[in-house]
């Protein structure tokens, strides 16, 4: 490891570490800025040099692919920030979505028990609205700061085109998120903690844990759920290529059973596409981002 500028730099880094399906090729660099600084710094040399970046949650809703990353990986979780103050809280993009969760569940604040469970980062949650159980991240969102082109802008919720599992970000791919801020509510602590052992297990229940996975692969089409529609009108679940299976539990997650590599992923998510359209004519939209 180097450090530069306040940058820590990794060679060659093997990306299945770094992803929930634990699958994916060599980075070529892999860095953690430790100040917005340095991260301003980086995006500047990057742009000057016209050098191929990646910006990496905690790598839960990604397929990362086999081939080597000629590159750079960055990681924001060393920029760490969380205030309280009241029901306001300010959180950085790097900070994990399920130790928020913890934290304000523990100052009785109540808003954001849905997303227990969900474990990518406040970054990644936003860029894709991530959501469960009729709630999304952006239900209580005020505002988004973010960088672009060496600027920082602080935006309200408002204007940042937030839909399911959709927001501005997922449009403008050169916007990096530093930070957001949350107006939650105050609420009985108990009330807080048992809702979040509610969800928990309904997650347990119903979704393959036990394996590597990355959450949903598709979003839901129109009038039916992509579960649904893979276990009872493509008769899939179980079906596989290589280690990458549709899960018995629950037909809209892969798992990898043990040395499935992103290939096979990929080769199963387009086996169920053409199925899609082919039996019942969807379009099945990924939910998952592949990155090449
Ligand atoms: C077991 C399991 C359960 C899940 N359950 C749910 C669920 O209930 N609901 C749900 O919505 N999702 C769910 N997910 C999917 C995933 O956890 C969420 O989508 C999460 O928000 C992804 O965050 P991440 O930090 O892992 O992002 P990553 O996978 O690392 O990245 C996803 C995208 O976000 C971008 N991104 C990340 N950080 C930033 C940033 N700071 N600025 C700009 N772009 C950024 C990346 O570049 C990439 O394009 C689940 C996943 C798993 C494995």
């Amino acid at each position: 490891m180097k450090s530069i500028n306040d940058i820590e730099i990794f060679e060659n880094v093997d990306m299945s570490k770094f992803t929930s399906y634990k699958t994916g090729g060599i980075a070529k660099y892999f860095v953690y800025p430790k100040t917005i600084q340095s991260l301003i710094q980086l995006m500047d040399y990057i742009k000057k040099n016209n050098v191929k970046y990646f910006l990496l949650g905690n790598g839960t809703n990604i397929i990362f692919t086999d081939n080597f990353y000629d590159g750079i990986i960055i990681n924001l979780k060393k920029i760490k920030c969380l205030k309280i103050d009241k029901n306001l809280i300010n959180v950085s993009s790097g900070y994990s979505l399920q130790k928020l969760v913890n934290e304000v569940s523990k100052n009785s604040l109540g808003g954001l028990e849905f997303a227990s469970g969900i474990p990518g980062t406040i970054g990644g949650a936003i860029y894709m609205n991530a959501g469960a159980y009729g709630s999304s991240i952006s239900d209580y969102l005020l505002d988004v700061t973010y960088l672009e082109d060496g600027i920082i802008k602080t935006v309200s919720k408002d204007k940042l085109k937030f839909g399911y599992r959709t927001s501005y970000f997922k449009k403008h791919k050169n916007i990096i998120i530093l930070s957001a801020t949350f107006k939650l509510y105050s609420s009985d602590k108990n009330k807080i903690v048992n809702k979040i052992k509610e969800y928990t297990e309904k997650r347990i229940k119903s979704q393959p844990l036990e394996y590597p996975n990355a959450g949903s692969v598709f979003r839901n089409p129109e009038n039916i759920s992509a579960g649904a529609l893979i276990e009872h009108n493509l008769n899939l679940k179980g079906y596989n290529v290589g280690d990458a299976y549709i899960s018995t539990k629950h037909a809209n997650f892969i798992v990898n059973m043990g040395k499935a590599k992103s290939v096979d992923i990929i080769k199963l998510i387009k086996v169920i596409q053409k199925d899609a359209r082919d039996k019942e004519n969807i379009k099945l939209k990924l939910e998952q981002e592949i990155i090449k």
